[in-house]
């Protein structure tokens, strides 16, 4: 009589018996094999992903040097957190005798210069999930704006729903700066988008069991809730904090009188005031203690010069020009810049005030009329130099420009 080969039910106890070169299964060994499987190939990705991609400190720098121009020492603590970290997670597996604390970032500086950037490749190089969630759209839990839960839902997005990969992503919070308290003293009427949200932040932060509305938004009674922990998921904050410049200045002139007074007053660079940033100061601008606490790296980014935006147009592994050739090189042209259309373009992002992030437009209003044309011509190739900048730039507003920004 057939039976399966695996638990030894017969066709009649079995529902139904698949037939094999030597021997049978039934369906609900198939089941079993199947959940087997899954599980097993969940274990095995779950150590194997990241792991493998675990670069020490020297090798994350080279790596963001990559994509990322200037900013040594943003990059440097940024390497070191990320290894710390990551090693942290596994060395969790194998010794409880030591807990190592996790290590949130905060990055301060102008916009435009990297923090994102700087995140960004983090994640691609680490293969984890990653998001960037705006700090201005979080309000405090019953006002209207987004919970601060919202962003766990769209780390779950980027992470195809698999709590696992999600609660070892990174977290991109922008714009930290915005939540900062609004007056010194704490307000009679509640500050529901400033205080309030950093209250919020504080558990997500330090590492607890969050429900999470899996389609992000406000809470409500009937949903259903996915559990994330959040020990695992590395934050790293950005923000400009226009002015924090003054305060920097303060702490250090009160810093600097008496006895060293003269001595160490001398080696203060003044022009660069941000490279002497402190936990205090990021206090006196309006972040709560706790939170600072929660964000025990903290590092600057330059603002960037005429060199250093001039290099980001041709350098990085991802550059804007090499791009714009890559596109042309699809359509079997040849494209090259100037140099001096390259100054020029770089001039131009100075002049504006519009930074890194105004090369980029200023480039696809330059190259547009050529990329609407390209593809139906029949020309080989096509060289970019000032004079082409120039008319191009001037045919569009130079006001239209700057809105787009
Ligand atoms: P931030 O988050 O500091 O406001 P971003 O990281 O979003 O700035 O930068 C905006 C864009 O400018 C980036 O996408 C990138 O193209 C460019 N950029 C800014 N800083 C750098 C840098 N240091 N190296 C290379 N590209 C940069």
């Amino acid at each position: 009589m057939d039976k399966c080969s695996f638990c030894g039910r017969s066709r009649k106890e079995a529902g139904m018996l698949i037939e094999g070169m030597s021997g049978h299964i039934c369906d609900s060994c198939v089941d079993q094999a199947k959940q087997i499987i899954t599980e097993e190939s969940h274990r095995s990705t779950k150590k194997a992903a990241p792991k493998q991609k675990l670069l020490k400190p020297v090798q994350i720098f080279e790596f963001l040097n990559q994509y990322v121009i200037g900013q040594e020492d943003a990059k440097r603590s940024l390497a070191v957190a990320v290894y710390n970290h990551y090693k942290r997670i596994f060395q969790e597996d194998t010794d409880n005798e030591v807990e190592i604390e996790k290590s949130n970032i905060i990055l301060v500086g102008e916009t435009g210069t990297g923090k994102t950037l700087l995140a960004r490749t983090i994640a691609k190089m680490l293969d984890v999930p990653f998001t960037i969630v705006d700090a201005t759209v979080l309000t405090e839990a019953g006002y209207v704006g987004e919970d601060v839960e919202s962003l766990l839902s769209r780390l779950l997005q980027a992470a195809d729903y698999d709590v696992k990969r999600a609660q070892m992503g990174i977290v991109f919070i922008d714009e930290i700066d915005k939540i900062a308290r609004k007056g010194d003293n704490p307000s009679i009427t509640r500050d529901v988008s400033g205080e309030g949200v950093q209250q919020g932040l504080l558990k997500l932060l330090e590492g607890s069991v969050v429900n999470v509305p899996p389609q992000g938004g406000r809470k409500h009674p009937e949903q259903r809730f996915i559990e994330v922990d959040t020990k695992n998921i590395l934050f790293i904050c950005g923000g400009a904090f226009d002015g924090i410049q003054k305060k920097i200045s303060k702490r250090l002139n009160t810093l600097v009188v008496g006895y060293h007074a003269s001595r160490d007053k001398d080696q203060i660079d003044r022009d660069n005031l941000i490279k002497y940033i402190a936990p205090q100061d990021l206090r006196s601008f309006g972040l709560i203690p706790e939170i600072i606490g929660r964000l025990p790296l903290l590092t600057y980014l330059h603002p960037l010069d005429r060199a250093a935006l001039r290099q980001i147009l041709t350098d990085p592994k991802n550059a804007l020009t090499k791009q714009y050739m890559k596109l042309f090189e699809i359509d079997g042209i040849k494209l090259t810049f100037d140099d001096n259309a390259l100054e020029y373009i770089v001039d131009k992002a100075i002049e504006f005030k519009l930074g890194a992030r105004g090369l980029r437009s200023i480039c696809e209003t330059i190259m547009l009329d050529a990329m609407f044309d390209a593809p139906t011509s029949k020309i080989k190739s096509l060289n970019i130099t000032e004079d082409y900048c120039k008319s191009k730039l001037d045919k569009s507003t130079l006001k239209k420009l700057q809105a787009a920004i």
